[in-house]
């Protein structure tokens, strides 16, 4: 039984965008009897990381636990949606559950506004479940083609090719994933219909707030908007913090996509992508929060960055029909 392995190694680096096409098409829509929601759930925690990825396109079972626990703490706190899997209670289910009744946590809180402590230890025993139920099914189900992974060392490496399909096709991925997810959801739970869902589905890798990026982002720069200059204040509602590539198209947060804007620019920017000479600029300003390496907070936050994939991203934006730029 794939689940059970310890240790994956890929099968075939050399796939074709066809090939992966076939065996995404089958891993997101197969109705075996059991499956469970895990597999979207993990797809959904590798588009969110696809930037993160070091020089061999690894992952830590850490970066993906945080993305997964997050998905299903806003599905089965948030939204209520307790029913993950077929027959018995998925184990993450239970994890939530137990630690949400102890705390006594009310269900209008969603992850990023719970403890740090308590998403610390969420976390942790997320991954233990992961690597019990979650990567090896995985791998069985893409036939060990998709990405190889090792729980000893808890890292998993995509197949290069199958990186850069999904920077190719992310928007087409996310939909089918979100799609297929509130589909099997809504056949799990008692829900009024696949609209409402699908919905819901395609906010919980959402943050709440970006607060804690404004406060970094002010302590180091001038408090002026990144695309018009105009300085903020600090009136109610004034200060923004952007998703320069937009958030619809990265699915994450990170530092090295966020700038401080007005709230002029960010409303009629909206989910554009900036002007090309806007790259430049956020190449600049990244190289200033790179320059800020004595804090561990910023070596964190910028692990991983490289010019080239803020570029990459602007590109592959494009490609995925972010066509229309806009400027202030
Ligand atoms: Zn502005």
């Amino acid at each position: 039984m794939s689940h059970k392995l310890k240790v994956g190694e890929l099968k075939e680096f050399y796939l074709t965008d066809e090939e992966i096409w076939r065996i995404f098409t089958v891993v997101l829509s197969s109705k075996s009897v059991k499956s469970s929601t895990y597999k979207y759930a993990l797809v959904k925690s590798l588009i969110e990381n696809l930037y993160q990825v070091n020089d061999q396109f690894e992952l830590t079972y850490d970066q993906l636990a945080f993305s997964f626990t997050k998905i299903y703490w806003n599905l089965i706190v948030h939204h209520q949606l307790i029913h993950q899997n077929r027959g018995k209670t998925a184990r993450v289910v239970t994890i939530i559950k137990e630690e949400q009744t102890k705390h006594s946590i009310p269900s209008e809180m969603i992850f990023d506004k719970i403890d740090e402590t308590l998403q610390v230890r969420l976390v942790r025993q997320v991954k233990t479940t992961m690597k019990e139920n979650v990567y090896g099914a995985l791998y069985g189900d893409t036939r060990g083609k998709f990405y190889a992974f090792d729980h000893k060392q808890e890292v998993l490496k995509l197949n290069a090719a199958v990186h850069s399909f999904m920077l190719n096709y992310q928007r087409l991925i996310v939909n089918l994933t979100n799609y297929h997810m509130a589909t099997m959801i809504e056949e799990l739970n008692e829900v009024p219909s696949i609209n409402y869902l699908l919905g819901k589905v395609e906010s919980i890798a959402r943050r709440s707030s970006l607060r804690p990026f404004e406060k970094v982002l002010l302590h180091y720069f001038n408090a002026d908007c990144f695309y018009c200059s105009k300085t903020l204040t600090g009136a109610k509602r004034e200060t923004h913090v952007d998703h320069f590539i937009p958030w619809s198209f990265v699915q994450s947060d990170h530092i090295w996509n966020l700038v401080l804007s007005c709230n002029k620019c960010n409303s009629s920017k909206s989910d554009k992508l900036p002007k090309r000479n806007y790259l430049e600029y956020i190449i600049e300003r990244n190289d200033e929060l790179n320059d800020k390496k004595e804090d561990a907070t910023i070596t964190n936050l910028m692990k991983n960055y490289k010019h080239k994939k803020i570029i990459m991203l602007y590109d592959y934006s494009i490609k995925n029909g972010f066509d229309t730029v806009w400027t202030p």
